[in-house]
């Protein structure tokens, strides 16, 4: 019987402490021109919608003790089942009038990490990603070996018409028109910015129409364990076999306990040229900077090469930053049981 009440004792212990840790879920929708001219009453309300949608989601899973890998999942598959997000069911299309998705995942604990790079017809990327990190030895597979690879698990395939958008369709035809390489929520550039990026090295016009509608999610879990993930359609008119930032461990996405998860959106040329997420990482564990500093300082350097875009950054206090260099960056942040928080223009 004493046995017993230390049992239960020792039980309700460890109970509270696990209530008492901290647990915090950020995410973001892609960041662009996003203004309250450029989004109807309409739609901004359609983005909340699935944006808390997400949140809750993802913090589903913390409140009940699951791990921040499980939150990341969870909160990325809801917006890559949206259609308003590039990503999963509105991934945009490539200059040949596919879609090519990329995605990848990173565990804080232990950097063990997944990607997938140009799968066509897995319907949610960030599972074969997580896949890829789980099952397999690799770290990254690409194109058809990366979506048998995703059959083989049991993941759901789809028919590529799954991810046709009249939407994205009708942007494929427009940035066809202007030969431009469009990024998801953006508007026209000014053609002096756009041959002042070029000169860094932009890619074409990749500048002209930034709209970067990638999704991506940071989690801290009960354990104290970080992690984060990336999914993307990458940027419309690309040509077919672009891979962007996404699915680069430390360019797109990075997670190490040791400093912080950080999940990317822009112009994936110069975040890869950037290191960019890496580069956040290092200057907090490096250099002792905030994670605010290094998100701001990280986008600088990714500007100094011609590119825009944004971060989400989350500490293992559960203290999540944003930084975008658009004007808006669709984001939102559900810490412990308080209301999420979901934010759009700067
Ligand atoms: N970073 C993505 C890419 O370059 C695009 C985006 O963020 O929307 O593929």
């Amino acid at each position: 019987m004493k046995r017993f009440v230390a049992f239960l004792a020792m039980t309700a212990a460890l109970t509270t402490a696990a209530q008492d840790k901290p647990f915090a879920i950020a995410i973001h929708g892609g960041s662009g021109t996003i203004t309250r001219t450029t989004l109807s009453p309409e739609r901004e309300a359609a983005y909340r919608t699935v944006l808390t949608e997400a949140l809750e989601a993802g913090r589903k899973v913390l409140a009940a003790n699951g791990t921040s890998l499980d939150a990341v999942v969870a909160a990325v598959k809801i917006m890559e089942d949206s259609p308003l997000f590039n990503a999963g069911k509105g991934a945009v299309f490539t200059h040949e009038g596919t879609n090519e998705m990329d995605a990848s995942i990173m565990d804080g604990n232990g950097r063990r990490a997944g990607a997938v790079a140009g799968v066509t017809v897995v319907k949610n990327p960030i599972e074969a990603a997580r896949a890829v990190m789980d099952k397999s030895r690799h770290v990254m597979m690409a194109g058809k070996g990366a979506e048998l690879f995703a059959k083989d698990q049991g993941l759901a395939i789809v028919d590529p018409k799954y991810f046709w958008t009249q939407e994205r369709w009708d942007q494929l035809q427009k940035a066809k028109e202007r030969d431009r390489i469009q990024l998801d929520h953006d508007a026209p550039r000014k053609t002096s910015e756009v041959a002042e990026n070029e000169k860094l090295g932009a890619v074409g016009a990749v500048a002209e129409d930034e709209k970067f509608g990638t999704v991506g999610a940071v989690a801290l879990d009960k354990a104290g364990n970080l992690a984060a993930a990336t999914s993307t359609g990458g940027l419309t008119n690309k040509r077919f076999g672009r891979v962007g930032d996404s699915p680069i461990v430390g360019a797109g996405t990075w997670a190490e306990n040791e400093s912080v998860a950080v999940s990317a959106t822009g112009t994936g040329e110069m975040f890869i040229r950037g290191v960019a997420a890496y580069d956040i990482a290092a200057r907090v564990k490096y250099k002792g900077a905030s994670p605010q500093q290094a998100a701001d300082d990280a986008l600088v350097t990714v500007k100094s090469l011609g590119g825009r875009g944004g971060v989400i950054v989350l500490d293992r206090t559960g203290h999540a930053v944003f930084s975008f260099t658009t004007e808006g960056m669709y984001r939102g942040v559900a810490k412990g049981e308080a209301k999420p928080e979901v934010l759009i223009y700067r």
